[in-house]
């Protein structure tokens, strides 16, 4: 139980971090060395399997070949061995459920040799398909719990690795996870369904247009930058609102925030640097390519951001980053915290998704080149993200959806719930051009003179950033930076492919039919410069360069038809439309059950959530906050008393004794009603639960947080229990 010298002892034990565990961690090798060291690489394939065999399972890996059952039992002895001489006993077929975080069961090499020994054992079987059981995982109703049934399967499109720990290592497979019938039960199978998709329909744009010579594939790009934030453990730990529900539930501001804007890019603190060095080390071993760190803007909030990698794969690397993250920062005395909110009044954190289309040989299909106007291939490719972000916004807003990012999207640090596309000063340009029927200029930076003559000339880019948008085109590539935290990028980048192959689809279609069977260079300009036009009359509505933050634009989208979904419930709507049917079945990435069966999953998740936060409100309310209050309330009536037996007059004083009474006695009514709304009966249906618990939980939850938040501020800081904001957010 946590009192208020829980809470003393932690921040004495902060100032003695430094002393006492120091920070001695150093590699044991180079960088360059050990990157990738604990891959089961290209490198080590080609190195340890038969010729035939490597070129077996290249073709595989790269083609989509079926994998025979001797191919499989190579390779898996192989990895075996490899494995044994990395020090690693087990194996696991590691996966992505539905819950967001990842699954693993543990399997030894060891089998009885029959004699009273053991051997070393690993079949291309148990490295191609795993059977776990299923039922304990969400599944939303696609499969009845007592069919219990449900297979791992190897994907060889993701390396394996080895995940170390203090004393064991363990071999990690990839896979997806199915039901008994087939049906998807985890966030990568969709993945790697939309990622064919896409590459089917962008490989038609590049025939059309003859650049297709030596590509068999194109790929969908990404990297997410993560944000983050750290807290002393000892905090950590006597807060019981950050252990249960990720996020503190009460917290009044601190004096000092974010207001003189001096943690953003700020030198990083020696006890976090080592912390990241560490854990960037540790990920270059298991071949994640991270390379930027820097302070956020709040203070206790940082980022680390990878090199782009094909999405599927950054899917993969983007869940181990976080759970290394989280996995060395104890070892500095940390805790990360992935939340999307976890402080009202300063930041929150966002998971921004760079996302592009590349060719296997190595084509970035939107970067625009120097003489953008000519470039009419990235011109189609352009128009098609921006009709898909039109036709499917509210589709796309579903993908980001969840009770933590409830409280990012809208308020004015994070692009609000209305999915809009920044372009830039040069490509809103030629959109107006093409837009009047004819495009032929390319509107250039030029260079920024910087006035002293010792500074170089430098080139300026053709437009200003901006910051406020959710969907900005950023030189080469889309910033998806609407999406939270916590969250795998998985779900998000299914959706996002899919409604950009849909719309890909749509307009090779419409370029095939234009120039018929005996395609010539005029026909495809004609027919392009009337597709360009048709699109972008019909789906520039989208398209937003100014201030995203502004309530003049939040009513300039309504009139222009955009949707704004502002809670969860409201967005995961989407889910349940004809439209969002039709485009998942269409590409083959859901089917119309296996969709279902997400709306209901996510908006359990959200109800939850939700439940959870309301009940820990409850419990920290009645048993810490409440009674901290009353502690005051007699010590300063006690304080009352003796000064008026003394003779002495106590005067306004007694408004402050007051006020704390007011505020204990709206607390204690608050919670009554938190506790009736909390165990009230409530719908069963997701749909309407999750309506329930957005109306009639959270905002209870506020106005007990308010009145709590107002309490910190008066009662006697020895016995106020749970460690404050001043306390958390400036971590040294
Ligand atoms: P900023 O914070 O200015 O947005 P960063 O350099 O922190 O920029 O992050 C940019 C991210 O975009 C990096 O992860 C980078 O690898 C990624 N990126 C760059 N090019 C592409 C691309 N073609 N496809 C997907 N992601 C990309
Ligand atoms: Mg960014």
């Amino acid at each position: 139980m946590i009192d208020g010298s829980t809470r003393r002892e932690a921040l004495a034990r902060v100032a003695d971090f430094h002393l006492e565990e120091g920070l001695e961690w150093a590699p044991s090798s180079s960088v360059q060395q050990v990157f990738g060291e604990d891959v089961f690489s290209e490198r080590v394939m080609r190195e340890r399997l038969p010729k035939d065999v490597y070129k077996r399972l290249q073709r595989t890996i790269q083609y989509g070949e079926p994998l025979d059952q001797a191919v499989a039992d190579t390779v898996a002895n192989a990895m075996k061995d490899w494995a044994l001489e990395h020090g690693a006993t087990h194996y696991t077929h590691w996966f992505q459920p539905l819950t967001g975080t990842t699954a693993e069961k543990h399997d030894s090499f060891l089998s009885p040799d029959g004699q009273g020994g053991v051997i070393t054992e690993f079949s291309g079987a148990s490295l191609v398909q795993g059977e776990p059981d299923a039922s304990s995982f969400p599944s939303g109703g696609v499969r009845a719990t007592f069919e219990a049934r449900g297979y791992t399967a190897w994907d060889v499109t993701s390396p394996v690795w080895l995940n170390r720990s203090t004393n064991s290592v363990t071999l990690c497979i990839p896979t997806v996870f199915v039901s008994y019938g087939g049906e998807a039960l985890d966030k990568k199978t969709p993945l790697l369904r939309s990622m064919d998709a896409v590459s089917r329909q962008a490989m038609r744009i590049l025939r059309l247009f003859g650049t297709d010579a030596g590509v068999r594939r194109i790929s969908a790009t990404c990297g997410a930058e993560q944000e983050y934030f750290l807290i002393d453990r000892h905090y950590y730990f006597a807060r019981p609102d950050l252990l249960m529900a990720g996020r503190t539930l009460f917290g009044a501001k601190p004096a000092k925030n974010q207001q003189l804007e001096d943690h953003y890019f700020g030198s990083i603190p020696e006890r976090v640097q080592s912390f990241m060095s560490h854990s960037e080390y540790e990920l270059y071993r298991v071949g994640v390519p991270v390379k930027t760190r820097h302070n956020e803007v709040s203070p206790g909030q940082f980022e680390i951001a990878p090199i782009f990698e094909n999405a599927n794969i950054a899917a993969d690397h983007q869940q181990i980053l976080m759970a290394m993250l989280k996995k060395i920062a104890p070892k500095y005395g940390l805790q990360v915290i992935m939340h999307e909110k976890p402080f009202a009044g300063v930041n929150g954190s966002g998971k921004h998704i760079n996302w592009s289309l590349s060719t296997d040989t190595g084509v970035n299909l939107l970067d625009p080149r120097d003489e953008t106007h000519t470039n009419t291939q990235f011109l189609i490719f352009l128009c098609a993200v921006i009709r898909a972000v039109n036709l499917h916004a509210s589709l796309l807003r579903a993908s980001i959806a969840s009770a933590g990012n409830d409280h990012r999207l809208g308020a004015n640090e994070a692009p609000p719930a209305i999915l809009s596309i920044f372009l830039g000063d040069m490509l809103e340009d030629i959109i107006d051009q093409l837009a009047r029927g004819a495009v032929n200029k390319t509107k250039k930076g030029g260079s920024l003179d910087l006035g002293a003559r010792t500074l170089p000339q430098i080139p300026r880019h053709s437009g200003d950033r901006n910051r406020t948008s959710p969907f900005a085109f950023t030189g080469n590539k889309f910033e998806f930076r609407a999406f939270g935290a916590s969250g795998s990028v998985a779900w998000p980048l299914t959706v996002l492919n899919t409604i950009v192959a849909e719309s890909i689809d749509y307009m090779a279609t419409e370029l095939e039919t234009a120039v018929g069977d005996h395609p010539t260079e005029a026909k495809l300009r004609t027919a392009s410069k009337n597709l360009l036009k048709q699109v972008i009359k019909d789906h520039r509505r989208v398209i937003f360069g100014g201030d995203n933050y502004d309530e003049a634009w939040h009513k300039e989208a309504e009139k222009r038809g955009l949707p704004n979904l502002r809670s969860t419930p409201e967005a995961l709507e989407a889910l349940t439309t004809k439209t969002a049917r039709e485009v998942f079945k269409k590409y083959s990435v859901l089917s119309p059950i296996e969709l279902e069966a997400r709306f209901v999953i996510y908006s359990e998740q959200y109800i939850k959530q939700l439940l959870i936060e309301g009940e820990t409100t409850l419990q920290l309310g009645r048993t810490c906050i409440l009674p901290g209050a009353m502690r005051h309330i007699t010590q300063m009536s006690e304080a009352v008393a003796a000064t008026e037996a003394a003779g002495m007059d106590i005067g306004e004083l007694r408004d402050s004794l007051d006020d704390v009474v007011d505020l204990a006695r709206r607390l204690h009514v608050g919670l009554c009603d938190l506790d009736k709304a909390l165990h009230a009966d409530q719908p069963e249906e997701p749909a309407k639960h999750a309506l329930y618990v957005r109306d009639e939980i959270r905002p209870r939850m506020d106005d007990v947080r308010e009145i709590v938040d107002a309490l910190e501020g008066i009662v006697a800081d020895d016995l106020w229990v749970l460690p404050t904001y001043r306390e958390m957010l400036f971590v040294k």
